[in-house]
């Protein structure tokens, strides 16, 4: 048969058990090109989700689509800029155009910086601030009138170890992160009666091309051997001793993302190797 709208949109009720943790689940992952995001849309696609893969860069999109070899009606892809109001708006719009609703939002795009605090120009806070923050802001403001609406939806903010701690070099990017958990609790508090559940993940080391970005920045910091040095530091705080693979983020995201998470809301749960335990 092939893919139509209606035929999208007649598929199981969000609330009903089908096959997958996932079946019959509607879902947007940003920063789904790759790394963690490429982790959790491998997880989502094997679950049996209906998936729309957005990040800035579409030829990646298409080349993480192709790979997914999902059949054409259950995905699509949206390029956009998480930091623009007005394409978040949109992007909601495209996916409840394709699909006839979005029932889980992963909020995973985001940047990193190494700078000092003493450092850091006011528009590097800002364009940390834009996207790791008021893309998640513009994107849950979008979605969660219509997933309210229809009483069901699921929100899983992408915040860190960051949202949870200080850190020395990267303020800018603790602020964002922080920024991320508060909100996540407040939107989860104001959602709680409608069947829309609010929770972040904070990993703590992941690998994905976010770490070589931080290794580069502290590089630049601390001299040729600062971005090993602050990995080995890093890990040194690690009692798993190792740096996580984004498999192992995804697995939650699959949790939070289904009807199996529905008693909870408000909650930042650390995926660190047992860094924090707090
Ligand atoms: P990554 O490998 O650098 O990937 C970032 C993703 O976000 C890419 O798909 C990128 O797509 C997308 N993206 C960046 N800016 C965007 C924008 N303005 N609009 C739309 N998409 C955008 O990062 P990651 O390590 O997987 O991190 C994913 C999330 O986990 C982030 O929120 C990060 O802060 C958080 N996190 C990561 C770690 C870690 O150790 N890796 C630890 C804690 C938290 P394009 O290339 O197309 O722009």
């Amino acid at each position: 048969m092939p893919p139509t709208e209606s035929r999208a949109s007649q598929q199981a009720d969000p609330t009903s058990p089908g096959a997958g943790r996932l079946a019959g689940i509607v879902a947007m992952v940003t920063g789904a090109s790759r790394g963690i995001g490429l982790a959790i849309a491998r997880a989502y696609a094997a679950e049996g989700a209906n998936l729309c893969l957005a990040a800035t860069d579409r030829a990646k999109l298409e080349q993480v689509q192709a790979q997914l070899a999902l059949p054409p009606e259950r995905t699509m892809v949206h390029a956009l800029d998480v930091s623009n109001r007005d394409a978040c708006g949109a992007a909601i719009d495209a996916v409840e155009a394709r699909f006839g609703r979005l029932d889980t939002l992963v909020n995973n795009a985001g940047i990193y910086q190494s700078r000092t605090f003493l450092e850091y120009e006011p528009a590097d806070f800002q364009r940390l601030l834009d996207v790791n923050l008021f893309g998640v802001i513009h994107l849950m403001q979008a979605a969660l009138p219509r997933m309210q609406a229809r009483g069901f939806g699921r929100i899983v903010n992408l915040a860190s170890t960051a949202g949870k701690w200080g850190s020395r070099n990267q303020s800018a990017y603790n602020v964002s992160k922080h920024a991320v958990v508060g909100l996540t609790r407040c939107v989860a508090l104001e959602a709680a009666s409608t069947g829309v559940t609010v929770n972040a993940i904070c990993p703590g080391f992941v690998q994905t091309d976010m770490v070589e970005t931080l290794k580069q920045g502290y590089a630049a910091i601390g001299g040729p051997d600062g971005g090993e040095a602050v990995v080995k530091a890093a890990l040194a705080r690690v009692p798993m001793g190792r740096v996580l693979d984004p498999t192992e983020i995804a697995g939650l995201a699959v949790y939070l993302g289904s009807r199996e998470s529905s008693g909870m809301t408000g909650q930042s749960i650390l995926v660190d190797g047992g860094m924090l335990m707090c």
